[in-house]
This record gives structure tokens, sequence and C-alpha cells, in this order.
């Protein structure tokens, strides 16, 4: 019986129960995948679940919003993922020890390439978790990136962290001289119920040739999907990277690769 959860808070939206459930199942395991509310001035909580992976009588954690940062000073030991993006995804036992790591930045790393095999350069918008994981992940294909954030001094943390990032204001003098065949939507912009938000500044032509990727996937168009297949660029949501995210927290824990269509077909209802 193997017994996996997600901590966070709140939880009542997440589709990561349907996705381990399908992969328990595809995988042929017994287990179950359980949700963990626990509100974030409960650190006793969240010291006993991570204390349980010690154990082993929990075998893996997903950790969501607020837990992310908080939950690396429990923790035994961090990959260097982990330490890199300065946040935990997944939580896995190792000879007595609980192991944080971050499986983000390989979920959109695989999920991009299969979508654009080449990236030469790209524009991130956005300078928090989710970029941070980007700009690790673009790092390692060796991609030149422009961080685009309203607010400067967190864009400029990421310049001073990375080797391969360049702090830019989210303003549209800025953007409209910046060539990049990639551009990524790393904030909550255009989420539901905000849909008619966007991080790229209205009335700014997208770069020309751009590939977008929009972290967002719920609703499956975003406005900024919309904005590029109208300027007939190629266009994406986040679903991918949720997806293998996903996949790569469970083969972690179980050793076992769970068929990615498989998932994709397990929550293509719930997504909207
Ligand atoms: P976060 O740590 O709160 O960072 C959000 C960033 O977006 C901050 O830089 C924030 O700027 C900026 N921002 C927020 N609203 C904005 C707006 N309207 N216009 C411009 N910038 C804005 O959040 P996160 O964890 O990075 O997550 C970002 C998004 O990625 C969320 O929608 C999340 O669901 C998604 N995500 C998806 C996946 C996936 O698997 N597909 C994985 C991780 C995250 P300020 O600092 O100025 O507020």
């Amino acid at each position: 019986m193997i017994r996996l959860g997600l901590v966070g808070y709140p939880l009542e939206h997440s589709l990561s129960p349907a996705l381990h459930h399908a992969a328990l199942q595809q995988c042929g395991l017994q287990g179950e995948y359980l949700l963990y509310p626990v509100h974030p001035a409960d650190s006793a909580t969240l010291y006993s679940l991570v204390d349980r992976v010690r154990d082993r009588e929990i075998q893996g954690l997903n950790v969501t919003i607020p837990h992310k940062r908080v939950i690396m000073g429990l923790l035994d030991e961090l990959t260097t993922a982990a330490k890199a993006i300065g946040a935990v995804n997944t939580v896995y036992h190792k000879d007595g020890k609980a192991v944080g790591h971050n499986t983000d930045f390989a979920g959109f790393r695989n999920d991009l390439l299969r979508w654009l095999p080449i990236v030469r350069s790209a524009i991130v918008l956005g300078a928090g978790g989710a970029a941070r994981a980007v700009v690790y992940a673009l790092g390692m294909i060796g991609c030149p990136v422009r961080v685009a954030s309203r607010r400067m001094a967190s864009a400029l943390e990421l310049e001073a962290q990375f080797p391969n990032v360049r702090a830019t204001a989210l303003d549209p003098q800025e953007l409209s001289g910046i060539a990049a065949d990639l551009l990524v939507n790393a904030t909550p912009a255009g989420m539901l119920p905000n849909v008619d938000t966007c991080a790229w500044p209205t009335k700014l032509s997208l770069p020309a040739g751009a590939a977008v990727y929009d972290l967002v996937y719920n609703p499956a168009e975003t406005r900024l999907i919309k904005q590029a297949r109208a300027a007939g660029l190629r266009a994406t949501n986040g679903l991918g990277m949720l997806i293998e995210q996903a996949a790569l927290s469970f083969e972690l824990w179980t050793g076992c690769q769970p068929p990615r269509q498989h998932l994709m077909d397990a929550i293509a209802q719930k997504a909207v």
C-alpha cells in the first residue's frame, strides 16, 4: 500500500489526486493520494507530515502554496534543483531521511522540448517561484532569458542568481525592442477567475515569430494564448507541465513511469 499526498492550503481545486490515482492504476499499484490541507500557521502538522515521510509511513508528498519555501527548513536534505530554485514541490524518503526536490523545472523543460525542440532566447514574464523553475530549466539547455517583472527588484534577484538571466522592466518600451523565440507567462494573470487579465502589456505586439508558453492552464485558452494565436503564433498552456511534474514526482516515489497520455485523459474533463 503506497501512501502519497499533497500538502498545501487551500486545496479544494487540486487536480493532483486525479493525476496520481490514474498513475497508481496505470502502474498496477495499490495506494492512495490524500489531500492534507495545512493552515500556514500550523507548522506542527507540517513537521509531523515530514516525520511520517522520514519514517516511511508516507512514501511521498507533493507540496504547494503556501508551504513550498517553509518546508525547506524542516527537511534533512535538499536536491541541487530545490536549492537553486528555492522551493520544494516533492518530498521523498531516502535512507531514513526526508529529502526535498523540485520537479517543476524538469516538468517545464520536458514538456517544452517536446513542443519546441530548439530554443535560443526567451522572455519570461514574472519573477516568482514558477519563474525561478523556468529560468533554471532554460539555463540547463543554454538559453539566455530576459525576465520581465512588474517589481524590478524581484527580476534583479533572479539576475543576480542565475547566470543566463537579464532583468527587464515589464514595460512596453523596454519589451518592444527584445527579440525572442519563446515567451513564457509565469504569472497568474489570465487564470480563473481573472480571465480578462494578461501580463503582456496591452497594445504591444507579441515578439515576432515567438512561440508562447503560458503556465496557466485554467482556462485552457488564456487571453495571452488567444492573442498569440490571433497573431499567427504557436501557443500552448501549462497542462503538459502539470502532468509532467506530477509524473516525475510519481517516478521518484515508486520507480514507475506512468504514461503521460493516460494522465492527460484523467484530468481532461476536470481542467476547464
Ligand atoms: P508567485 O510566486 O506568486 O509569483 C507570481 C509572479 O507573477 C510575481 O512575479 C508577480 O509579481 C507576478 N504577477 C502576478 N500577477 C501579475 C499580473 N497581473 N501582471 C504581471 N505580473 C503579475 O506565483 P508562482 O508560484 O510563480 O505561480 C505563477 C503561475 O504559474 C500561477 O498561475 C501558477 O498556477 C502557475 N504554475 C503552473 C504550473 C504548471 O504546472 N503548469 C506550475 C507552477 C506554477 P509581483 O511580485 O509584483 O506580485
